[in-house]
């Protein structure tokens, strides 16, 4: 067989591993792999290359993607598809494999629903996709964002100051929640668990009056103008605070290790599910054991994963 491989949407430490695990359980299985340049991009530019077993070589510790990602808005026009369409039938690619987060799995969908067999891995910092307890690159993100953290509560608690955190996650709160759970954050904000501002600014100014020294916040991107939010803190409430927006350093980075083993794992078994004939699906793991599931479920699954706010009120 065939197969052509992509990464697509924002890049998520790990991606590189799921590449290297494609390609190597392609190898085993006697198939030939195609790397397809940034994302869809490359299926409507017909911009691929053979991937042989060192072309994968190192791709376990590098964060990023070595085929490149885009987000290529005329994806969701059929015209668009149907030249990628044809690329995949010239090249006889008979399989592909998409590693990315909600948006490429409904690209993938629309792909399927032409008659392409595809088999997607979850490749997010985000966390937010249904169908798998963990996502490719959330492990090591979490780690970027609580090393920051916990160097935000050194200088926070050496000038007596509050400090907001802004973490990415799009609308899922994941980041934020395992983020503030792992540094003992004062406040986790969420879309799942926004808080009352004035509650917020109140409690920050009897904490103030008390004399503490620091308070962290940390919050999901794109509920607060967070400098405004800081503004509005120190000046109503006295506890003079900061805020710090972690951005793209969220998205780089070196694997660690839970990702790595993450990322292999389900790059084999992406594979494995192609060599018996399994298509139309999105691979995950569930209480540590290898699962797939139609993209359509995954795309409609709106069963949370762990809630930790339960956890984090008792030990608060
Ligand atoms: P992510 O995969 O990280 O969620 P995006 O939401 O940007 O990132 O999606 C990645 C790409 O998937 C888009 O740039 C586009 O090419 C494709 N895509 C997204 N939504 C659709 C859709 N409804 N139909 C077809 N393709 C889509």
């Amino acid at each position: 067989m065939r197969i052509g491989v992509l990464t697509s949407g924002g890049d998520a430490p790990g991606m590189n591993a799921a590449i290297r695990a494609v390609v190597r359980t392609a190898l085993y299985y006697g198939h030939d792999v195609y790397g397809i340049k940034n994302g869809y991009r490359g299926l409507i530019e017909n911009d691929m290359v053979l991937l042989l077993h060192d072309d994968v070589s190192g791709g376990l510790t590098k964060g990023g993607t070595f085929l490149g990602t885009a987000r290529v808005e005329n994806f969701q026009e059929q015209d668009i598809r149907e030249i990628a369409y044809r690329n995949l039938q010239k090249r006889k690619i008979n399989a592909l494999i998409v590693i990315g987060g909600d948006g490429s799995y409904r690209g993938a969908m629309a792909l399927a629903e032409m008659g392409v067999k595809v088999v997607c891995i979850p490749g997010t910092i985000d966390n937010d996709l249904g169908g798998t307890d963990k996502t490719i690159g959330f492990n090591t993100a979490l780690n970027t964002i609580v090393e920051a953290i916990d160097k935000l509560r050194d200088t926070s608690s050496s000038h007596q100051r509050c400090s907001i955190i802004e973490t990415m996650g799009r609308k899922a709160g994941d980041l934020a929640l395992y983020s503030g759970l792992c540094s003992g954050a004062e406040f986790i904000i969420t879309n799942d668990h926004p808080v009352d501002k004035n509650y917020l600014i109140n409690t920050l100014s009897a904490w103030q009056k008390e004399g503490r020294r620091q308070a962290i916040i940390v919050v999901t991107e794109h509920m607060f103008d967070v400098y405004e939010l800081a503004k509005e803190i120190s000046e109503k409430s006295g506890f003079s605070t900061r805020a710090t927006v972690l951005g793209y350093i969220q998205r780089g980075g070196t694997p660690v290790p839970e990702d790595r083993i993450l990322a292999t794992q389900l790059g084999s078994y992406a594979v494995t599910l192609v060599n018996e004939g399994i298509y139309g699906v999105g691979v995950g793991i569930r209480n540590n054991k290898l699962v797939h599931n139609n993209l359509e479920d995954i795309l409609n699954d709106l069963e949370q994963h762990l809630d930790l706010y339960d956890l984090i009120s008792k030990v608060s």
